[in-house]
């Protein structure tokens, strides 16, 4: 542990990401100091790389990428034994204001994100984390695939706010990652679900993982039926994990009347049209779902651990740290990959 700098994969500007060396961090008195193993790519680090902003968020200064992060603790800490695996929850809240008190510290206006201009992410050997955003692993799990517990916990979050039941109906719209974990996690809760996409593969991948699926074209709803009312046989919910504003629509026109809609995936366009009049005839609810907040991190690692949700298969490719922006032009272009990793080596525990 001489050495003074790691290496981190830092985004100067649209399409300019430079492995660097970086000061090692040094952790805080509540903070644990870990070794990054693998770190998941999603659309908002795609966006940054590929635009350099996200919604309202801009990279102003070069900013290290990466929040989907999982690796072994360096030295002692509380409660972790050095080498212990974990999964790292990246956003962190002020902890005192009312909705953080409420456990709703996902809506924390003070608070931070790895990888989100200007905190710096995960893309990096080391990174120091406080203490209650360390999430040891269940035993036996590969730690790479503990960079999944985050885009996990963001599933489990939305099946919390959809109050998904046992036996009900459940459509979700876009079987990309987020997609094949909302509905692998409503599945554990007892429903019956379906997923759509437009891409075969993506649909042949989640029948793999025993769920039925159907094309999203399937779903479009007959223009001369619009104004039809819901079938009473239809979705009790529907959750978009696709962020596209037509597969969001065509959920809604899928639920039976009273059903529920939630917004899970990034909107791509930030503006989308809803049937709003036909909507309330049928007495819909429309909720959205943002990251993750109390207790979605632990269940997500409960559910990984007991085998409920299966996260084999979802890495499709792997890149070493040096690689970092073939990784991320990888998973901006192949439209086959699901999840893109990056595996730094990190510094021995
Ligand atoms: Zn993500
Ligand atoms: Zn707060």
């Amino acid at each position: 542990m001489a050495t003074t700098t790691h290496r981190a994969a830092v985004l100067h500007g649209p399409k300019d990401l430079r492995v660097e060396d970086r000061p090692v961090p040094q952790p805080g008195a509540d903070e644990v100091l870990v070794a990054v193993r693998a770190v998941g790519l999603c659309g908002s680090d795609l966006h940054y790389y590929e635009h350099g902003e996200n919604g309202p968020n801009v990279l102003r200064r070069p900013t290290v990428l990466g929040h989907e992060p999982a690796g072994h603790t360096v030295g002692d800490a509380d409660g972790l034994p050095a080498g212990t695996p974990v999964a790292i929850e990246p956003a962190h809240p002020c902890g005192r204001c009312a909705l953080c008190r409420a456990g709703r510290y996902n809506l924390c206006p003070q608070g931070t994100c790895f990888g989100s201009p200007p905190t710096d992410g995960a893309l990096t050997e080391l990174v120091a984390v406080p203490r209650d955003f360390v999430h040891p692993l269940p035993d036996g799990m590969d730690v790479k695939l503990g960079a999944l517990v985050e885009p996990l916990a963001v599933a489990v979050h939305a099946v919390r706010r959809a109050a998904v039941e046992p036996g009900q109906r459940v459509l979700v719209t876009g079987a990309g990652p987020i997609g094949v974990l909302v509905a692998q996690v409503a599945a554990a809760c007892g429903a019956t679900v379906t997923v759509s996409d437009v891409a075969p593969a993506r649909r042949e991948f989640a029948q793999r993982l025993g769920l039925a699926s159907v094309d999203a074209a399937a779903l479009t709803p007959d223009p001369a039926r619009a104004h039809a009312l819901a079938a009473p046989e239809g979705y009790d919910t529907v959750l978009d994990c696709s962020g596209v504003g037509p597969a969001l629509v065509s959920g809604i026109r899928a639920l039976r009347p009273g059903g529920t809609a939630v917004v899970v995936g990034n909107p791509v366009h930030p503006d989308t049209e809803l049937p709003l009049a036909w909507m309330q005839r049928q007495e819909l609810t429309l909720l959205t779902s943002f990251r993750y907040a109390a207790g979605d991190f632990a269940a997500a690692v409960r559910l990984a651990g007991a085998g409920r949700v299966r996260l084999d298969g979802l890495v499709t490719a792997e890149f070493p740290l040096e690689r970092a922006d073939e990784a991320l032009r990888t998973a901006l272009t192949d439209r086959t990959q699901l999840k893109v990793l990056v595996t730094p080596g990190g510094a021995d525990a």
